[in-house]
């Protein structure tokens, strides 16, 4: 058994769709199958806007539109039968995402459940279309939705698995089927019991394939992306970004945490657990061998440059003539726990605190609430949090040179600092 993943960059036109069905093709042989597809393009983005138009009252029918012709175009240039039957299948496709946005209303229903409900088409539209595509080329597959398989709690837009239920849903509705044919579902994406559709979190699809990998005890798994493996840095940034060939689960799991968006952070602990191997392969150049993690120790890593982008910088100090005290300190983060919001680098002094949390203004604005009357609370908008795995002084110096440092901490092979556009 082998999971590849496909992300939304992989099937974004109808020329990736035709490169991706070239690389299932080249990999079809005896072993069986599960390929784990993501929204096409930028669609996720697309629906986000969607919602929050919607959300706001303001007018949301061309953004709407803009989706659905966006598919449509790509039916149009990919299907060669069939295309009155596949353009049907997208109207109803989007009727349904018509239906489900008007059922919403703020009182009815929170920003995060309407989130997951709308936000999840991007996946099942880019699903429903992929696998009719596959199959008129003679890739024959069978169509999973992934709710009914990879369970999770109601903690929308980050929602929890459930293993024990995934477990028995890959073993008693994958398994067999997957015997049979290669399976295409839908990454990112997950169900409740109660019948509601949840998500992992942005870019979770990488996590659904490391789920299905866990469930099905899979040999590999090969996410397909747009860089050649995994880096040292992001290229657009970092000058001379190399390629790691290998790497260790914990590395890469250590570099995801510090924010590296190569792989979703929750990926590489199942594989880890069942030491099956992850590689990282570009779809353009499908030949070369990319990144390969496993359980193999690397020897000497050179230094990995991680810039954590769409931070806030948050400070905290005591109202009055009163110190930041331990138990004051606990409740700071258990404030920022209570709204789901997480503390990316923690500072703390004798009158304060000062911590770096993700962007997410609605949440950070109840946290704020909460905390207002006994701190000065300031915020530093826009910054980033670098980190250097395995630093040196040369590393150092070249990843901060454009950057004002805001702060700056070193911990044994981990150098990290709060850093904003100069
Ligand atoms: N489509 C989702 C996103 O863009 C999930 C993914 O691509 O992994 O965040
Ligand atoms: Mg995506």
């Amino acid at each position: 058994m082998k999971i590849f993943k496909f992300g939304g960059a992989s099937v974004k036109d109808a020329p990736a769709l035709e490169n991706m069905l070239q690389i299932l093709q080249k990999h079809a042989d005896s072993t069986q199958m599960v390929i784990v597809v993501s929204a096409m393009g930028k669609t996720t983005n697309a629906l986000e806007k969607l919602l929050n138009q919607y959300w706001e009252q303001e007018d949301y029918l061309t953004t709407l539109e803009n989706i659905q012709t966006y598919h449509a175009d790509i039916v149009k240039k990919l299907f060669i039968d069939d295309k009155d039957s596949i353009f049907s299948l997208l109207d109803n496709l989007f009727v349904e995402l018509k239906q489900h946005l008007n059922r919403i209303t703020p009182e009815n229903v929170s920003y995060d459940e309407a989130y997951d409900q709308i936000i999840s088409f991007g996946e099942i539209i880019s699903t429903n279309l992929i696998s009719k595509y596959l199959q008129q080329s003679e890739f024959d597959c069978a169509w999973v939705d992934a709710r009914k398989v990879v369970y999770t709690d109601a903690q929308w837009r980050d929602a929890k698995i459930d293993w024990e239920i995934t477990q028995q849903q890959m073993d008693e509705e994958v398994r067999s089927l997957a015997a049979q044919k290669p399976v295409i579902t839908q990454g990112f994406i997950g169900g409740t019991t109660g019948k509601k559709t949840t998500t992992l979190g942005r870019e979770g699809s990488d996590f659904t394939a490391a789920i299905f990998a866990y469930g099905l005890e899979a040999a590999s798994v090969t996410i397909w992306k747009d860089v050649e493996g995994i880096l040292n840095g992001d290229p657009k940034i970092v000058a001379n970004a190399q390629k790691y060939a290998y790497l260790s689960y914990w590395e890469a799991a250590e570099m995801t945490q510090y924010g590296a968006k190569v792989i979703h952070p929750k990926t590489i602990i199942p594989l880890m657990q069942k030491q099956i191997p992850l590689y990282v392969r570009s779809f353009i150049h499908p030949l070369r061998t990319g990144t390969c993690i496993s359980k193999t120790q690397v020897e000497k890593m050179i230094p990995a440059i991680i810039f954590k982008e769409n931070q806030t910088l948050i400070k905290l100090e005591v109202k009055g003539a009163y110190f930041m005290t331990t138990p004051r300190f606990i409740e700071i983060l258990q404030g920022l726990e209570n709204q789901h919001i997480e503390a990316h680098f923690v500072h703390k002094s004798a009158i304060g605190c000062e911590i770096c949390i993700s962007g997410r203004p609605r949440r950070t604005q109840k946290f704020v609430d909460t905390f207002q009357s006994q701190y000065d609370i300031s915020f530093t908008p826009e910054v980033q949090l670098l980190t250097i795995k395995n630093y040196d002084q040369a590393s150092i110096q070249s990843a901060t040179k454009d950057w004002n440092i805001l702060l700056e901490e070193r911990n044994g092979h981990i150098y990290q600092a709060v850093v904003k556009q100069s």
